[in-house]
């Protein structure tokens, strides 16, 4: 049975979606069956997997909302070595349509349980806001990656995301947890960054994952070709921290 897990963070440009398609690459690399869910209406995941956005017969906002079910939805991207259950922009009229329907937060995890046999890993990027789509993402997984810039303000929305957690542990779904804190864009020579990582260790220990994203262009050039960085250029370094986050990833889940 899958392990879900929702990459999130409600500030936007921190590396989720980089982290999922990434994140996937790495596992299905290492012989995982992943299925990634496009929860952010701009599809960045959908299209960074290889899969036009545009011509999707159906997608996460048919199933969340038209009760359409993920194995009819979800599509196998052969280049990036993951099955997609996609998104577009139609998926943002879905935070308002949900409001009336019934169990409008926990929709996704109902569609889910048909196909979550069919995988190893289920990674759902959400879109940065602590919204009702979110919700849905966070009532259905196991735990949370969240990724982080080292960055003077990391901390401080960092609260809000762990206060979130806790209390959708507290009322909604008791699996939840908070996985870990994924040091992403990291530069090692710049000290500010060293310092903050220090904090962070200090103050989460071992939710701190050990292996750290460099920034690294190749994992920013990868999505204008349709494909992870892993993917894309396996050699780089970007690529090579990701193969290296799945290996750690794939042992963290033992531990669950
Ligand atoms: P989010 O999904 O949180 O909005 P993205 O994953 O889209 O963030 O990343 C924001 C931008 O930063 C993108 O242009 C992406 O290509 C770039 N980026 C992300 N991670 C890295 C990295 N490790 N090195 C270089 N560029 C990165
Ligand atoms: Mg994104």
């Amino acid at each position: 049975m899958a392990r879900i897990f929702c990459i999130a963070n409600q500030k936007g440009g921190v590396g989720k979606t980089t982290t999922t398609v990434n994140l996937a690459a790495g596992l299905s690399r290492i012989g995982q069956r992943v299925l990634v869910v496009d929860l952010d209406p701009q599809g960045n995941a959908t299209m960074g997997s290889g899969v036009d956005k545009r011509s999707l017969k159906a997608t996460v906002y048919d199933v969340l909302i038209g009760g359409a079910g993920v194995r009819e939805a979800r599509v196998t991207s052969e280049k990036a070595g993951y099955d997609v259950l996609g998104a577009n922009r139609e998926l943002a009229g879905a935070e308002i349509e949900l409001v009336n329907l019934e169990q409008r937060d926990r929709r996704l995890k109902l569609a889910l349980a048909d196909a979550i046999g069919d995988y190893d890993f289920v990674l759902i990027d959400c879109p940065p806001s602590l919204s009702l789509l979110t919700l849905n993402g966070l009532n259905c997984a196991h735990g949370v990656i969240v990724p982080m810039q080292c960055e003077y303000f990391a901390l401080e929305g960092l609260s809000d995301l762990v206060n979130t957690i806790k209390q959708v542990h507290a009322n909604l779904n008791r699996d939840l947890q908070l996985i870990g804190l994924l040091r992403v864009m990291f530069d090692p020579r710049i000290t500010l960054q060293q310092q903050v990582s220090e904090q962070l260790k200090a103050h989460f220990g071992d939710k701190v994952f050990n292996s750290m994203i460099p920034r690294n262009v190749r994992l920013a050039e990868a999505p204008s070709y349709g494909l992870p960085g892993v993917v894309f250029d396996p050699a780089s370094r970007g690529a090579q921290a990701f193969v290296e986050f799945a290996q750690e990833m794939v042992e963290r889940v033992k531990t669950l």
